[in-house]
């Protein structure tokens, strides 16, 4: 069984480049648009991983990770912020938020598939 990864993000660019890369190396990968549909989403996928974007408009993705954090049946999947340059030195409040991590954009695509595997292998 692949292990399945949901990207969450509004920039079509950003998540076809991530589809792009997760797909050729093997995960099955879903794509949502906003932190509402992504809340849907990972409540319906129960994703191994969740790339979440923060800034979107609609729900962002602090309340969107918040949301699935705070709810029992959600709270133990594994998200990571996908942070912009100029959140740069706000990585703590991510963290505090209760995400697993975080990947600055733009994604260095050499590094990420590493990435992946390392907080995959991760426990929760
Ligand atoms: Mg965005």
């Amino acid at each position: 069984m692949p292990h399945k990864i949901l990207i969450v993000e509004d920039n079509a660019n950003n998540s076809s480049l991530l589809l792009d890369i997760l797909t050729f190396h093997g995960y099955e990968v879903t794509v949502a648009v906003d932190g509402q549909e992504g809340v849907t989403l990972a409540t319906k996928i129960m994703p191994d991983l969740i790339l979440m974007d923060i800034q979107m408009p609609g729900m962002d993705g602090m309340t969107a990770g918040s949301i699935l954090k705070g709810d029992p049946a959600t709270g133990r999947l594994k998200i990571i912020a996908l942070t912009s340059f100029a959140m740069q030195g706000d990585e703590e409040k991510f963290m505090a938020a209760g995400f697993d991590g975080y990947i600055s954009k733009p994604v260095n695509t050499r590094e990420l598939p590493a990435l992946i595997k390392h907080w995959l292998e991760q426990e929760a």
